[in-house]
């Protein structure tokens, strides 16, 4: 149980961090921030692994397994809105997804846990570069479980729509995988009125976007969701000229890795038929930063189910999975876990998640942390 004075101060802890936004790969102050905090708290941690992640750990009594918790700490490029008096203080950037929140959720869970007894560990994971680049995979590639072994992971995200401190955890699939993509379309280029001596990029770009709407509809399994979108398209200077490039970015969504590995087989090959069509050339890269879909292991969505009626919180109907990604789905990817969506209250048009109205919702601090902190010790008593 978290005391009025422990909240007072997690609270302080959340406007501080949210003061003080970073973007990703960014994270120096967030990180000795979070660093100072668990010191306080009496934990040592171990900073600098993947970037600006943070891990500290929680002995028990005995040598019993690990389970690792999980918050994200980068903010977002939106310039804040909320005229909040403890709004962002960094220009530009802005704490828009509540990962300010997650982290204080994950103090607080240190609180609890700090306070209860259980045999193992319980290994706190600071990850940054959540919205960017792949902290996950940094820190994996960083020796994250080689370092700190755990048997489970758990996280959560807070929920905008739903009811304040509402939890819901899905069977299965939770948000979906993701993949970006950059192309560009190359020609000689020339006069618009000599179409005849060159390829041309916009022509190009024109087939592969209506080229790649027909990508899921005509070869991805009806009954399996995915989503492809181009989100920029430039090229041309002037109204006279055919451009020598043309640039299209989108990014592939799908609840299966190897629906979004067909799908970058599918962009691949309408952009070369783009290309060819168009007489142009093209360069095409994914990012290398594909980030798998979490999907929640059946073991351990039961055990936060259980932490949650066990710690006397309120749980909701199940819901659709969400086109958004987390690449808590790298961790997933290796270690069974589970990843609950924690509500944060009434949405309305502007304070959803990555808007520049949106605010995390300090009420749903205690209860986040109880269901992380139940969480790990409901793991380590089955062991
Ligand atoms: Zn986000
Ligand atoms: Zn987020």
């Amino acid at each position: 149980m978290l005391t009025e004075s422990d909240l007072n101060w997690l609270v302080n802890v959340r406007h501080h961090l949210h003061q003080h936004p970073e973007l990703s790969c960014d994270e120096a102050t967030t990180s000795a921030y979070i660093a100072e905090r668990l010191a306080e708290l009496g934990i040592p941690a171990v900073t600098g692994i993947g970037g600006y992640g943070v891990v500290a750990t929680l002995q028990g009594h005995g040598n019993g397994p690990a389970v690792g918790l999980r918050a994200d700490m980068d903010a977002l490029a939106i310039t804040e809105r909320t005229g909040l008096p403890y709004r962002s203080q960094n220009p530009d950037v802005m704490h828009a997804c509540g990962h300010d929140g997650h982290m204080t959720i994950l103090l607080g869970a240190a609180m609890i846990l700090k306070r209860s007894t259980f045999a193992g560990q319980v290994h706190l994971i600071f990850q940054p570069a959540e919205e960017k680049v792949g902290g996950a995979r940094l820190m994996l590639a960083d020796g994250l479980f080689q370092r700190f072994p755990m048997r489970q992971i758990f996280g959560l995200h807070n929920w905008p729509g739903l009811p304040a401190g509402q939890i819901v955890l899905h069977d299965g699939p939770v948000m979906a995988g993701t993949s970006e993509f950059i192309l560009r379309f190359t020609a000689a280029g020339g006069h618009a009125s000599m179409p005849h001596l060159t390829g041309d990029p916009l022509l190009a770009g024109g087939h592969f976007m209506t080229g790649i709407q027909q990508a899921v509809a005509r070869s991805v399994d009806p009954l399996e969701s995915a989503v492809v979108t181009v989100g920029t398209f430039h090229g041309g200077s002037a109204q006279n000229i055919i451009p020598q490039g043309a640039d299209l970015t989108g990014t592939l969504r799908a609840f299966r890795t190897e629906t979004l590995l067909h799908l970058q087989d599918r962009v691949r090959r309408i952009a070369h038929a783009a290309a060819e069509m168009a007489g142009c050339g093209m360069d095409l890269s994914f990012d290398a930063f594909l980030c798998r879909p979490v999907v929640n292991t059946p073991a351990e969505r039961d055990i936060m189910r259980n932490a949650a009626q066990g710690a006397g919180l309120r749980l909701g109907d199940p819901m659709a999975p969400s086109m958004g990604g987390d690449d808590f789905g790298e961790f997933l990817h290796v270690l069974p876990g589970a990843y609950a969506f924690l509500g944060n209250g009434e949405r309305a048009d502007e304070n959803g998640l990555h808007q520049p109205k949106y605010d995390f919702n300090d009420a749903i601090i205690a209860p986040g942390a109880m269901l992380l902190a139940h969480s790990a010790l409901v793991a380590l008593g089955q062991s």
